[in-house]
C-alpha cells in the first residue's frame, strides 16, 4: 500500500503527500504552499515527480509554481478551470497513469464547490479536496445543489473501504452541525468522541472512509428519513426531492454557528 501522509499548511489545509512503494519518489495533491512540502521532501529525501490539482482556489494551487521551479514535477489539473500555472489538463472519466509512482488514477468530475472541481481516485484512496469532508461537504461557491449532490453521489458509489483524503481539517465543526441535524445517530456520536480525542492530541481526523461517511455525513444521507425530517422542520415545509433536502441542509449549515 502506498504511504500517504498529510503536510499541514495555513490554518487547516492538508497537502497530501503520496510516496512510491519502490523508489524515493512522491506526488502531492493541492500544494497551496510550497515551503512545508519542500521541507518534507528534503527531510525524507524524496523526489517530487507529480502535482495533482483539484480546483483553482489559492489555498490549493499557491505553491505549485515554486514546486515546479525547484523540482521539475509534472502538474495535472482540471480541464474546466483556469489555473495560475501551466499543467496537463485532465477531465472526468480519464485515466491518469503515473508510471514513476506505480499508480493509475481515475479522474472524476465533481462540480459544486467550483464548477470544474475534479477528484482523483485509485483503488483504496480518494483525493476529493473541497468536495467531501468528514461529516460535511464543500460550500457551493460556483455550482448548484443539484451538481454537488450528483458529485457526492458519484463519490459515495465508490467502495466503502476507500480512504478519503479531504483538503481541510473541518471535522469537529462539521460534526457539531451533523449532530444538530441527526441527533439520534449513534455512529455519529461515536465518531464525534473519536475525532475530539484525535484533535486533543493534535492528530488529523483524516483520512476518513466512505463507509464511515455514509453512516455519519448528513450530506450523504439526504435520502434518510432522519435527515429529511430535520431539514423539513428547519425550513418549515415539506421537501420534495433529495436535491431539495440537500439544498436545505447546505443552506442550514451556511448559517450555522
Ligand atoms: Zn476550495
Ligand atoms: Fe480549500
Amino acid at each position: 500500500m502506498h504511504k500517504v501522509s498529510p503536510v499541514r499548511a495555513f490554518s487547516d489545509n492538508y497537502i497530501w503527500l503520496l510516496e512510491a512503494e519502490d523508489a524515493p519518489r512522491a506526488l502531492v495533491v493541492d500544494p497551496g504552499d510550497a515551503t512545508p512540502v519542500l521541507e518534507v521532501l528534503e527531510r525524507r529525501h524524496l523526489e517530487l515527480v507529480a502535482i495533482l490539482v483539484t480546483h483553482h482556489h489559492a489555498d490549493h494551487v499557491g505553491g505549485v509554481q515554486r514546486l515546479v521551479e525547484v523540482t521539475g514535477a509534472r502538474v495535472f489539473g482540471p480541464v474546466g478551470e483556469r489555473l495560475p500555472v501551466e499543467c496537463a489538463k485532465v477531465s472526468g472519466g480519464q485515466r491518469l497513469k503515473l508510471d514513476r509512482l506505480g499508480l493509475t488514477f481515475e479522474v472524476l468530475d465533481v462540480p459544486g464547490h467550483t464548477s470544474g472541481h475534479i477528484a482523483y481516485h485509485s483503488p483504496g484512496m480518494l483525493f476529493c479536496a473541497d468536495t467531501l469532508f468528514s461529516a460535511g461537504c464543500g460550500r457551493l461557491f460556483e455550482g448548484t445543489a443539484e451538481q454537488m449532490l450528483d458529485s457526492l453521489d458519484a463519490l459515495a458509489a465508490l467502495p466503502p473501504e476507500t480512504r478519503v483524503y479531504c483538503a481541510h481539517e473541518y471535522t469537529l465543526s462539521n460534526l457539531r452541525f451533523a449532530r444538530a441535524v441527526d441527533p439520534a445517530n449513534i455512529r455519529l456520536a461515536q465518531w464525534s468522541e473519536e475525532a475530539e480525542a484525535l484533535r486533543q492530541q493534535d492528530l488529523p481526523t483524516l483520512p476518513t472512509t466512505l463507509g464511515l461517511e455514509l453512516q455519519v455525513n448528513p450530506f450523504l444521507r439526504v435520502r434518510s428519513p432522519a435527515v429529511r425530517q430535520a431539514a423539513e422542520s428547519h425550513v418549515g415545509c415539506a421537501l420534495q426531492t433529495a436535491t431539495d433536502v440537500f439544498a436545505a441542509v447546505r443552506a442550514w449549515k451556511d448559517g450555522f454557528r
